[in-house]
């Protein structure tokens, strides 16, 4: 890490926004044990929060983006100050996303964020820098998965996952299914749709900024975009089954589950994720065999 690195977790911290100011967007994929004696480990908070947090705190990095996409993410910014005293930027996002004082919010905090930046070496863009990057950010786009012949065709939805979760993708594998779409917070639904090329001719932040809120997200009120968002993968992929994660105390997504589950057409598993046997425990394992053998 060096001071010229922006650490992140949130999909609405905008990565071309950091590229444009000369400043290199690193999001962070949280290592649970990492740096865990600065802010410690606290009961009742997020433990994706907390280890995002910590495992930022353990970087030297120039700056760290939170966002208040979260109760608790708020929460562990304001922890973050106390216990660390370092500077970190907190991004507020509009809750509803189709008002254009909505729209002109989030693009006001990005100019804000813009002008944090600059205060740690960042320098501020030009219209053609921020549509340069946007470009190039439009062929750097994701590809979709190819079929994977005679697996069981599954999806997996909800929170993030930890650095060390990733072992959730293994276990589907050596139980013979294949993730068809990843709704994750690092998967293909937190990744913006690609920009619009006129548009971002003519302002390129505003289009930036559009881009970022049409990201499918359970915070937002109302949250219809992220069942259409579902509707549309269910409907293009023979996906067999679902596999819902939350964390523990993740609000969010836990509350989301129930109306998830009666509202789908396929089966599901919810997974509660308490940060620290994550999602390699026998019992987890046994629970994803379980529903991949009725499924099949
Ligand atoms: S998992 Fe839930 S509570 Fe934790 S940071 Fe994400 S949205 Fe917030």
């Amino acid at each position: 890490m060096t001071s010229a690195d922006v650490i992140y977790n949130c999909p609405f911290v905008p990565a071309e926004w950091i590229k444009a100011h000369g400043l290199r967007p690193v999001r962070l994929n949280p290592r649970p044990s990492w740096g865990m004696h600065i802010l410690g480990q606290i009961e009742g908070i997020c433990p994706y929060a907390l280890a995002f947090a910590n495992h930022a705190a353990a970087c030297d990095a120039g700056l760290v983006v939170f966002t208040t996409r979260c109760d608790q993410m708020r929460r562990v910014y304001e922890l973050w100050k106390v216990c660390t005293g370092r500077p970190a930027f907190l991004l507020n996002l509009p809750t509803c996303r189709q008002s254009a004082a909505a729209q002109r919010f989030y693009i006001d905090e990005l100019l804000r964020l813009g002008r944090y930046m600059e205060q740690f070496g960042g320098r501020r863009p030009t219209k053609p820098i921020l549509a340069q990057i946007m470009l190039q950010a439009n062929q750097d786009l994701e590809t979709p998965v190819s079929p994977n012949r005679g697996a069981v065709p599954v999806a997996i939805l909800g929170g993030p996952l930890m650095n060390t979760d990733m072992v959730l993708f293994d276990t589907l594998a050596s139980g013979g299914a294949y993730v068809v779409f990843d709704g994750t917070q690092g998967g293909t639904r937190c990744i913006h749709r690609p920009f619009d090329r006129r548009e971002l001719c003519e302002d390129p932040l505003q289009e930036l900024a559009l881009a970022y809120l049409d990201i499918p997200d359970v915070f937002f009120r109302p949250n219809d975009g992220l069942y259409r968002w579902l509707k549309a993968q269910i409907d293009d992929t023979a996906v067999r089954g679902l596999i819902l994660h939350h964390y523990i105390w993740c609000d969010k997504w836990k509350a989301e589950c129930w109306r998830i589950r009666q509202w789908l057409p396929i089966p599901t598993v919810v997974l509660s994720n308490d940060g620290q046997t994550g999602l390699d425990s026998p019992g987890i394992r046994n629970r994803l065999s379980a529903f991949l053998e009725a499924i099949r």
